[in-house]
């Protein structure tokens, strides 16, 4: 508890929102089964051009969002599949 607010003073409000982000995949887990994790969780994915012909979007039930800011269908981010550096990947999301 102190050292939370010890770092809530130290820190940048921009560095505690990174500290929030997940960490992503972990080492030793191979991308597909990352990817599965994510689908079973019903959460987000971002694929960069690479990765995102491997995934089966509609059999996983996700639709592709276009249009996430106006005039971008892209999404400058780190791939969940490949783990690479920024590049632009599109965003996966689970269907309503
Ligand atoms: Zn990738």
């Amino acid at each position: 508890m102190r050292f939370n607010r010890f770092l809530s003073r130290t820190l940048h409000p921009e560095d505690r929102l990174r500290m929030s982000e997940a960490k992503g995949r972990p080492l030793r887990v191979v991308s597909g089964s990352w990817i599965s994790d994510l689908v079973t969780l019903g959460k987000a994915i971002l694929l960069c051009d690479h990765c995102a012909h491997k995934f089966n979007y509609k059999e996983a039930g996700y639709v592709v969002v276009r249009q996430v800011v106006p005039g971008y269908n892209y999404v400058i981010s780190k791939c969940d599949g490949c783990k690479s550096n920024p590049v632009q990947c599109t965003l996966h999301q689970k269907r309503r």
